[in-house]
């Protein structure tokens, strides 16, 4: 089923600076939006994690999420172990346990030419790492 997303979150997208197209081409989607109106990527998000149309925390908390924001530009990088390294640097400079986990993911790749993983899974890997630090 298709849905138009709501203004609350168009403009929690704009003040993002992430488009429509950009926010379902980062949640794989093709042309047509699959979430709920409310810009949450599973399609029954109203009711289930928040009662009203404008009260989505879903969104806001995976526009914040370093990993989710990295993970657009970073797979059409063609340095992925470079870009990781960036996300290391600079999104993870406080919390010195991921960051060293995730540099010596990104060590893994380089010495490997990607480990043989695609960019897909690259990034599933970044956020199991990710999982239980945030
Ligand atoms: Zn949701
Ligand atoms: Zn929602």
């Amino acid at each position: 089923m298709s849905r138009k997303l709501n203004g609350t979150a168009r403009e929690t997208l704009r003040a993002a600076g992430v488009s429509v197209a950009d926010w379902r081409e980062r949640n794989h989607m093709g042309d047509t939006w699959m979430g709920d109106v409310c810009g949450c990527p599973d399609d029954r998000c109203i009711g289930l994690h928040h009662e009203g149309p404008d009260d989505c925390e879903c969104l806001p908390a995976l526009l914040s999420d370093p990993i989710e924001q990295w993970n657009n530009d970073a797979i059409e990088a063609l340095h992925v172990d470079t870009a990781i390294k960036e996300l290391a640097e600079h999104a993870l400079q406080d919390c010195t346990e991921l960051r060293t986990s995730v540099l010596d993911f990104a060590d893994l790749l380089a010495a490997t030419d990607g480990a043989g993983l695609t960019h897909a899974e690259i990034a599933g890997r970044l956020r199991n790492l990710a999982r239980g630090q945030w």
